[in-house]
């Protein structure tokens, strides 16, 4: 009897086995065909099967797929480096790859530290961040993550960081609304920084659009504003996980661009590789770098993958794909097309509460009562029905909400590959009314 096992998110759920991916689309090994709405966990962002790709993949593997990043350095490595700092912002202009949306992030905060550590202060060691956020599993990320379910099991171990409450205007804690509000949610950062003390604090994290524990909760206009006005004057870095949002996601290569804000530092991950290989990075500013490149010289991070050439090689060729066929100045406009179909469904659904997000990052909020956004009982785990419901109808959705939180209410993202058509957004719908109809 076979007694070895892959440990699966759940243990023991049936997943379909996986065959083949076109484009925007899935198959199983019993032929069942998936639109992918979720571009897998907001990551496939050029679809599947791009043969573009799979050329440069094995181009690079013919030449030479790894080398360690202390003995040799890689044409695709400082290509890629070159090109992601001529897409962000003018002073990001150093990059430091890694495997993953946690390396990336955990590599953020440690080089905020050091970076303070390099210019003698050695008290400011704290990151701050916010509830309903997620920035990795890994031990320092999670400690920056305001997600209470993923930190539960872990609490002994974590440093307690977040702090502030987030963007959640569907949900205000004030009950007020933007602009009048006076950014209120933005302001608690200020007063907490004065509570712990500024010499303790180095960098203050988020995501400008938060994804998996908001569903796509976007700030108001100038919110961002704010918050590095807040992180300016106390002399604290501005961390931008970008790990969801970056590559295009939102109809920009970075998010932060919307707010006309700067970060000290961003992350990426997911669509750098689109799904074809594991790779993140960690942007540093030219000002960020200066006291560690005139100090120690050194970064202390990485992992014995970091750099090589073959994930960097692939991640040159999904930018080549989304720059020759025009892939992320469409963003906006198939965004605003899809979320005007979610608003048009939420008419005939009064179960939908919100309808949220930028680009193709879109965020659908269920509620019991839609006057009173009165969220559903946790026990009837909706965001998990609705998901394996659409799963039935041949529809892959995210579960984004706060309802993967445990705290209020539950939600799914849609965010398909950044080239999908019109004519499959309209499939998307179909498959989405579909399943709605089914959960009424
Ligand atoms: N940061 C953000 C904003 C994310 O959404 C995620 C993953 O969902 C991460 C970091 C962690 O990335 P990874 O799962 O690649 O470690």
């Amino acid at each position: 009897m076979d007694r070895t096992y892959l440990i699966k998110p759940v243990i023991d759920a049936e997943y379909p086995m996986i065959d083949y991916g076109k484009g925007v689309y899935l198959y199983d090994s019993e032929g069942k065909e998936y639109l992918d709405a979720s571009s897998g966990a907001i990551t496939a962002n050029i679809g599947h099967g791009v043969q573009e790709i799979i050329d440069a993949m094995t181009e690079q593997a013919k030449r030479v797929s790894f080398v360690y990043r202390s003995q040799f350095t890689s044409e695709p490595a400082e290509k890629l480096a070159k090109k992601i700092a001529s897409l962000s912002f003018p002073e990001l202009n150093w990059c430091f790859f890694v495997n993953s949306g946690s390396e990336a992030t955990e590599t953020a905060m440690k080089i905020s530290i050091q970076y303070w550590q390099e210019k003698g202060v050695m008290t400011k060691t704290k990151v701050l961040s916010r509830w309903m956020s997620y920035h990795g599993i890994t031990l320092g990320a999670l400690s920056m993550s305001g997600h209470t379910g993923r930190r539960a099991r872990f609490i002994p171990l974590l440093e307690d960081f977040p702090v502030i409450q987030p963007p959640y205007c569907y949900r205000c804690p004030y009950n007020k609304e933007a602009p009048e509000c006076g950014y209120l949610c933005a302001n608690e950062l200020d007063n907490m920084i004065r509570r712990i003390g500024s010499e303790h604090i180095a960098a203050f994290i988020a995501e400008p659009i938060i994804g998996a524990s908001g569903a796509a909760i976007t700030p108001p206009q100038d919110y961002y504003k704010v918050i590095k006005e807040i992180c300016e004057r106390h002399q604290i870095l501005f961390i931008a996980d970008e790990v969801m949002t970056g590559f295009g996601r939102t109809g920009t290569m970075l998010a932060c661009e919307q707010w006309g804000v700067e970060p000290d530092i961003v992350t990426l991950g997911k669509g750098m590789g689109a799904g074809y290989t594991p790779i993140a990075a960690t942007l540093v500013g030219d000002h960020v770098m200066e006291p560690i490149v005139s100090g120690s010289k050194t970064i202390m991070g990485g992992h014995t993958l970091s750099a090589n050439p073959q994930a960097c090689a692939v991640s040159l060729a999904v930018i080549e794909y989304l720059e020759k066929n025009k892939i992320i100045p469409e963003v906006k406009k198939k965004g605003e097309y899809l979320k005007a179909k979610l608003l048009q469904l939420q008419k005939s659904f009064s179960f939908i509460g919100d309808i949220r997000g930028r680009g193709l990052m879109l965020g659908i909020e269920f509620v019991q009562n839609f006057v009173e956004k009165k969220p559903f009982p946790r026990a009837m785990k909706v965001t998990e029905s609705m998901i394996s419901i659409a799963q039935h109808h041949g529809l892959l959705v995210y579960p984004a909400g706060a309802g993967s939180d445990g705290v209020n209410g539950d939600a799914v993202m849609i965010a398909p590959p950044l080239n999908i058509t019109f004519k499959e957004m309209d499939d998307l719908i179909q498959r989405l009314q579909e399943t709605l109809q089914q959960f009424t």
